[in-house]
């Protein structure tokens, strides 16, 4: 019976990252499993360039050093000489991570159970088959609960023959339908004949597909003005816009989303489970955010949940920073005064009322 060093649940985004820094180039015994293994997935993760990020520079496809905000009558433009905003593509971000790693074997199943045998433990797959591993990581996709507030969004790439901004994101525009929750569009302009379009909508209830590709057909219509094109790619998600428990112990640990690693305001994790690998190699189990900002993002999520025409306190929180200030911000590694600026563009009563609803509940 082989007995592998570390199994692998899960083989995403944070699994691929953890055997590549954790283990490449060791002789421990690596098993990735992941029912999804061979998928074509092949999303985009941003994230803007902190030190930790430099390592991963070269995979960037793409840095913008402008990013916009829009509502009606109002627009915001940041620009940076120091945190551009990045972009790395799923396949490329798999491809870098399995180059090396002669130890890992895959195997392409549902995991169905595991239970610990105290000296290692025993994972069953969905075609009876028995895995035993000494260590393990786990980033299976964390169950969404329907009640709770999630980032929930749907893109697509399209392709066209007529020029675009290619220099600058559109990281929130507000100039959309709002029936459904508070609803913005993403767009990455990847060049100047290709963008990634996403309607992104944060609330607890997600929609069918069609109705993400109503929006960004009209978008693109009434916003960018462009009457010809061709979607060559899409992708989807739905993000928890509240805390995951991080149950790990020593030798079974939760990564990635599982472990806690999205930041639920905003639903950016790659850049945070990147940093608990580079920065707490002995323990990438560490919190990814700090309690006071984890406690901020909850009292913003629980204002989101609780009141309408938000949109305005992304807009004054956008005006109230700089390029540098907004991009720190974001990756967590913002100084006391940024944040103080942040609080103080707040709806104060409102963001009291819902910082003392933390507090109770
Ligand atoms: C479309 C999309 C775009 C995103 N864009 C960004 C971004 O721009 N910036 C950012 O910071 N974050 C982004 N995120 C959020 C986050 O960074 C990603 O979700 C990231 O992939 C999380 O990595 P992970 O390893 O936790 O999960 P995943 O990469 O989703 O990996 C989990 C893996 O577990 C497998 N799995 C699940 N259940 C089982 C099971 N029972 N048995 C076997 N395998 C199983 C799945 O097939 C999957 O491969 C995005 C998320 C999505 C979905």
């Amino acid at each position: 019976m082989k007995i592998y060093d570390v199994a692998f649940l899960g083989m995403g985004a944070s699994a691929l990252a953890t055997a590549k820094l954790k283990y490449k180039g060791t002789s421990v015994s690596l098993i990735g499993i992941d029912k999804n293994y061979h998928s074509k997935r092949n999303n985009f993760f941003a994230f803007w360039l902190t030190d930790w990020m430099k390592d991963f520079d070269s995979l960037a496809q793409k840095k913008w050093f402008c990013w916009n905000f829009y509502l009606t009558n109002n627009h915001i433009k940041h620009e940076t000489k120091d945190l551009p905003y990045c972009t790395i593509r799923y396949q490329d971000w798999k491809n870098y991570c399995l180059k090396g790693l002669e130890n890992l074997s895959i195997k392409e199943f549902n995991v169905q159970s595991i239970t610990n045998l105290k000296k290692y433990y025993e994972i069953k797959l969905e075609n009876g088959e028995e895995i035993f591993a000494k260590k393990i990581y786990d980033s299976r996709t964390p169950k969404l609960e329907n009640e709770k507030v999630k980032q929930h969004f749907f893109g697509y790439l399209i392709e066209t023959k007529q020029m675009i901004n290619g220099n600058s994101v559109t990281l929130m525009d507000f100039r959309v339908e709002q029936k459904m929750g508070l609803h913005f569009m993403y767009c990455l302009p990847i060049d100047e004949n290709r963008m990634l379009v996403e309607s992104t909508v944060f609330s607890s209830e997600i929609q069918e597909d069609g109705w993400y590709q109503k929006q960004i057909l009209e978008y693109i219509e009434t916003k960018l003005n462009l009457s010809e094109y061709k979607i060559v790619d899409e992708e989807k998600g739905a993000l928890p816009m509240y805390d995951i428990e991080n149950k790990s112990s020593e030798n079974y640990i939760h990564i990635g989303s599982r472990g806690g690693a999205t930041k639920i305001s905003t639903g950016y994790a790659f850049s945070f489970f990147l940093k608990n690998i580079m920065l707490n190699f002995e323990n990438i189990n560490k919190a990814h955010h700090s309690y006071f900002d984890k406690w901020m993002d909850k009292v913003f999520v629980n204002y989101l949940k609780n009141n309408s025409g938000t949109e305005k306190v992304f807009i004054n929180m956008a005006y109230s920073l700089n390029g540098n200030e907004f991009a720190s911000f974001m990756m967590g590694v913002a100084d006391f005064p940024t944040k103080l600026k942040v609080i103080m563009s707040m709806p104060k009563i409102k963001f009291i009322k819902s910082a003392l609803s933390t507090i109770r509940n």
